[in-house]
């Protein structure tokens, strides 16, 4: 089953055109046309998500969560041709995009699930004390109320699971929120069939056309007017760190500020304890290698950046070095993205101090596994060598004393994840990694990789910035779903005059 792209933009419930348009840049296949949004749709789309507010802001969570359900349903209705443009506009492999459909979904159906159970409303009840002196207590209630629309960016690395129906979307609606994507220009095919499969459960619903729109269009004028539209509350984002924080600042600086839950990347370091490598080093060099490259290394949770102690570093490398060879080049996700990480490891090469271990040529959209190692002393010296290399590169950090394993972690910028391997008797150097790490990331692993996201109640992924600007929030997992609420109290409100969630 194939899907043809009309190239259109979903607004308020009808799907328009725009003068403008752009030229998509498949991995294979021929390439598409599709209207490029200005800022008459942008304006057209907030002002139709906040007049749906009014009434999908006050309806009762069955509602959401049947809402939410049928998405699933829709896009489990569509799931061949999704899968088909989708491995077609990306290059990701049917399997890789097969499982994250069913990521997708699940998701959608974990957050009906939740909010039907009421997980998400924090509900607080401080009955009336009118006898208590010297002043008697009125009745309090607290509950989460949704804050109005969201706009969502979809995310490159992602097409189904971080895009138009990811779970920035699904936590929005999920809170009563209406939701408003910029999608991808690299998937727009792709985003186009998820918002069809949105928009035919809000039919299905019976709900305000302004609950979902989507529009598209490269360059950053488009997010730039979505972001600063007053309409909008709230912005889900994944991406880059430079543009995440162009478009944290344009938020910040609104005459009405708003916050900006962008998720940016990390190094996601990995400090792997000397029992646990004498025990065990060239199955975790093994396992290293198959979590730097999968999905070519373009996943938020990559583990970039190994720390070990110099004395255990040669046989680790040689033994990474070997597993990273064995794996083929493949296609990344976009052309600017296969120059940019060939750029990355060019200048991590030509950093003072590094040895390269691997690098293998590649030309146009292909990537290979790159390994290059540093000492402790130099890796501090040059801080660029703690920026992200987006795709599969690896450096390993080798430090002379467990002290100055200590010290690299405290260097550390904000990460998404910290992973610690380790045994029995790498306990004492973990009990003092550890408090650094908790302080720098927002979740901590041991004895595992951090590629392959959980969505669950108790999963973290955020951290402090520059991993994210989610301060004390999470962009997977139910928790997700605070973002885009806020606690309201009600003070002696008669029962007839409180939310339905409340009675
Ligand atoms: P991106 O450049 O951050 O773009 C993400 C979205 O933001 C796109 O819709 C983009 O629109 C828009 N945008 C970019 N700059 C903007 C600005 N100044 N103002 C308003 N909107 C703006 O990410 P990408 O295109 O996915 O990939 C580029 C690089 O980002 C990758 O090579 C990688 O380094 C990094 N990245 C990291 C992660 C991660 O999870 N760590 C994920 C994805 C990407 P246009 O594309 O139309 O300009």
């Amino acid at each position: 089953m194939t899907y043809t792209p009309h190239g259109r933009h979903l607004i308020a419930g009808d799907w328009l055109s725009s003068a403008a348009s752009f030229t998509s840049d498949p991995a294979t296949g021929p390439a598409q046309i599709f209207g490029a949004a200005g800022a008459d749709l942008v304006e057209s789309a907030c002002r139709a998500a906040e007049t749906a507010f009014e009434s999908y802001g006050q309806t009762p969570v069955a509602i959401r969560a049947a809402f939410l359900e049928a998405i699933a349903e829709e896009i489990e209705a569509r799931a061949e041709a999704i899968t088909e443009i989708g491995t077609r506009e990306t290059g990701l492999p049917v399997a890789r995009l097969q499982g994250e459909r069913g990521r997708t979904t699940g998701q959608l159906r974990l957050f009906a699930e939740h909010i039907r159970a009421g997980g998400h409303l924090d509900l607080r009840h401080d009955p009336a004390l009118p006898d208590r002196a010297p002043l008697p207590r009125p009745d309090l209630r607290l509950i989460q109320r949704p804050i109005g629309p969201v706009a969502v960016f979809g995310a490159s690395n992602f097409p189904l699971a971080f895009s138009t129906a990811g779970g920035d979307t699904a936590a929005a609606l999920a809170a009563g929120c209406p939701v408003v994507v910029k999608g991808h220009p690299a998937h727009p095919g792709t985003g186009e069939i998820m918002a069809e499969a949105i928009h035919a459960a809000v039919l299905r619903c019976g709900l305000p056309g302004g609950t979902f729109s989507f529009l598209q269009g490269p360059g950053a004028d488009l997010g730039a007017s979505l972001v600063c539209h007053p309409a909008i509350r709230a912005v889900g984002f994944t991406g880059s760190l430079a543009a995440g924080r162009a478009l944290f600042d344009l938020c910040a600086a609104r005459p009405e500020p708003i916050p900006f839950f962008g998720e940016l990347g990390a190094i996601n370091p990995m400090f792997l304890l000397p029992a646990a490598i004498s025990a065990r080093g060239a199955a975790i060099a093994s396992g290293w290698a198959g979590s730097l490259t999968m999905g070519v290394g373009q996943f938020c949770t990559n583990p970039g950046l190994v720390v070990i102690r110099a004395d255990q570093a040669e046989a680790f490398t040689a033994a990474a070095r070997k597993a990273l060879s064995e794996i083929a080049p493949q296609t990344m996700l976009t052309a600017p993205m296969a120059a940019a990480f060939r750029a990355g490891c060019d200048r991590v090469a030509l950093t003072p101090g590094v040895t390269e271990a691997l690098r293998i040529p590649c030309a146009d959209r292909q990537a290979a596994p790159a390994l290059f190692r540093v000492s402790a002393g130099d890796w501090q010296t040059h801080p660029g060598l703690s920026h992200e290399v987006f795709g599969p590169m690896g450096l390993i950090v080798e430090a002379e004393t467990e002290a100055e394993m200590v010290q690299i972690a405290q260097t550390l910028a904000g990460q998404l994840t910290a992973t610690l391997h380790l045994e029995d008797a790498d306990l004492p150097l973990a009990r003092r990694l550890l408090p650094v790490l908790e302080r720098k990331a927002g979740r901590v692993l041991v004895n595992g990789f951090p590629t392959g996201v959980e969505v669950a109640d108790a999963m973290v992924h955020g951290g402090p910035y520059p991993a994210s600007t989610n301060f004390g929030a999470t962009s997977v997992g139910t928790l997700s779903i605070r973002r885009f609420l806020r606690p309201v109290c009600y003070q002696n409100l008669p029962e007839g005059l409180l939310p339905e969630d409340l009675r």
